[in-house]
């Protein structure tokens, strides 16, 4: 059984109970944030849980770091050393890039289709059509919030477009949303207006 070290960091974790969700054995809500269960204070904010777990424990506590969105928990193997799940973002390899992008030049059409979207104010909701060819809509998908509009089209339709054609849907999207909840008018492919 692999002896394993959990460290959490208490004033980091932003309450969103995602650990929790994952690992119900380890975390408790308290409110606000949660605890690590059994988990010793070493300093300020930081607990520390260590312990002899199986093989699948070890698993459920990792991915419930995993789901942290903040760091707020690492996962130590202390009979091997080794990070199983590392809380500190590490940038020695890393590449940094200055974006850049011209659309007069680098724009690429899609041949699968093209996106019609559109905000329903009444309803709150938004609208999207999916055309394979031109003008006739194949696919239409309403909804509230970006993300279960997105989830519908890519995981529950499994439309098939090109990677950038995703991400263009999603900044469209959240554009749609924050339209609604504003109530300025939206144009697709123009920007807000506030
Ligand atoms: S997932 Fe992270 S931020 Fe969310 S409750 Fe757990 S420790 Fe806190």
């Amino acid at each position: 059984m692999p002896k394993i070290r959990i460290e959490f960091d208490k004033a980091t974790c932003i309450g969103n109970k995602a650990c929790l969700a994952m690992d119900f054995k380890r975390w408790k809500d308290v409110g606000d944030k949660v605890d690590l269960i059994g988990g010793k204070e070493v300093q300020k904010d930081i607990f520390i849980l260590e312990g002899d777990y199986s093989e699948d424990e070890v698993e459920t506590i990792v991915e419930g770091a995993k789901v942290c969105p903040v760091n707020a928990i690492g996962v130590r193997n202390l009979g091997t050393g080794g990070e199983l799940f590392q809380r500190k973002i590490t940038t020695e390899n890393m590449k940094e890039v200055k974006a850049k992008y011209d659309d007069r030049k680098e724009f690429v059409l899609d041949p699968a289709g093209y996106f019609l979207i559109k905000t329903n104010p009444k309803s709150k909701e938004i609208e999207v059509a999916f055309c394979r060819e031109p003008n006739i809509v194949s696919l239409k998908v309403t909804g509230e919030t970006p993300i279960e509009i997105y989830q519908t089209i890519i995981n529950k339709e499994k439309l098939k477009i090109r990677n950038d054609h995703y991400a263009y849907l999603g900044r469209e999207l959240e554009k749609a949303y924050i339209a609604l909840k504003k109530g300025v008018k939206y144009i697709q492919d123009d920007e807000l207006e506030f």
